[in-house]
């Protein structure tokens, strides 16, 4: 038995799920979601052509109130993965039901859309095709993000790390200082960690149980100093890896970029859509500079403008034509186990071991 006319079989039953353990959709839609699955006919159906099964994907994957963000994308990452030969693997495609318009790369092969994205270029796959390809080079090319709470921690550990310098320096001060340090600075940054020596009036505590008069004066100038230090440290510390952080950051989304637009236009897809998204992402307020994270927007359109020149159309689409020759089956679907995403298969994922092993 083939698994082929499973394929549909399982999609339908389980993506009932998916839509209904996405929290935004509201009762009412989820309901109809799976009243549309159940009235269906549990049809099987050979891949005798792709355009059969692109029929019934079609049919599966479209919500009654007509959404087919998950038929769309099925069909793009399913013709990029074999028009770029990155059908060993599977992906995973999941719509996050946020109005933002981003899209990230995460976990293992995991693409991800927000709604906003997906409706502020509804309706053109070109558009989409160049984000797809976009965070499938983050992945083919193993980019790692740090997520902002990655860099908070980062950020702490380095503050930590400059109270530590200055401690093992003047070592008859360093219990006072990983003290002053131990509150809000290191978690926050906020204030001034020499701040913490006046607030704490000269660490009366510590300092005033050992010493007195003048060697106290002078014991707090010298914990006024060390803070000071420390504080500087920091900052030098703190400016060193925002910059190494945004350097790595910034060549990693041109990079995408560029993989990502290669990837497109081997798949058929109009190298305009790249500016067309890079225009949608040019309105959102603060894309005009540059973040930690990413370029500024009008430095990606100039850097996607030059790349026509560089990687010549009809060349690529030559290379991807070959590629899709080569492995001319539409490759299958399913719900991924993490039930929250759409699995398209690698060309080796929809074995049966039935036929594999028929005695
Ligand atoms: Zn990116």
């Amino acid at each position: 038995m083939s698994n082929l006319n499973r394929v549909p079989t399982l999609l339908t039953a389980s993506f009932a799920v998916v839509i209904s353990a996405i929290s935004v959709m509201s009762t009412a839609q989820a309901k109809s979601v799976a009243e549309v699955i159940d009235a269906k006919d549990q049809v099987s159906i050979l891949k005798s052509s792709n355009r059969e099964f692109y029929d019934q994907a079609q049919e599966n994957l479209t919500l009654r109130d007509g959404n087919d963000d998950y038929y769309v994308l099925y069909r793009i990452v399913e013709r990029m993965a074999r028009a770029n030969r990155l059908d060993d693997r599977p992906w995973r495609v999941t719509v996050v039901p946020e109005y933002d318009i981003n899209a990230f790369a995460t976990n293992v092969n995991l693409l991800a859309f927000f709604n906003g994205l997906m409706d502020q270029i509804h309706g053109d796959p070109n558009a989409l095709a160049c984000v797809v390809g976009h965070e499938m080079a983050h992945h083919t090319e193993q980019h790692i993000a740090l997520s902002a709470a990655q860099r908070e921690m980062r950020l702490q550990e380095l503050r930590q790390e400059a109270i530590d310098e200055v401690a093992a320096e003047e070592e008859d001060l360093s219990d006072d200082l990983q003290e002053m340090a131990a509150g809000e600075w290191i978690a926050s940054g906020v204030g001034t960690i020499a701040d913490r020596v006046v607030s704490t009036g000269g660490l009366g505590g510590l300092v005033g149980r050992v010493v007195s008069g003048q060697i106290r004066r002078d014991r707090q100038r010298r914990l006024e100093a060390a803070a000071e230090r420390i504080q500087q440290i920091a900052a030098e510390k703190e400016a060193q890896f925002l910059a190494e952080e945004t350097e790595r950051s910034h060549s990693n989304e041109f990079e995408a970029d560029e993989i990502g637009y290669q990837y497109m236009v081997r798949a058929g897809f109009d190298p305009q859509g790249c500016i067309t998204v890079m225009e949608a992402i040019s309105r959102i307020p603060g894309s005009q500079t540059a973040g930690i994270t990413h370029p500024s927007t009008p430095d990606r359109i100039a850097a996607l403008w030059s790349m026509s020149t560089t990687y010549p159309t009809a060349s690529l689409r030559s290379e991807g034509d070959a590629n899709i020759a080569a492995n001319p089956n539409a490759l299958t679907y399913g719900l991924s186990r993490d039930r929250m995403s759409l699995r398209i298969d690698s060309r080796s994922g929809s074995m049966d071991i039935d036929d594999l092993l028929p005695e």
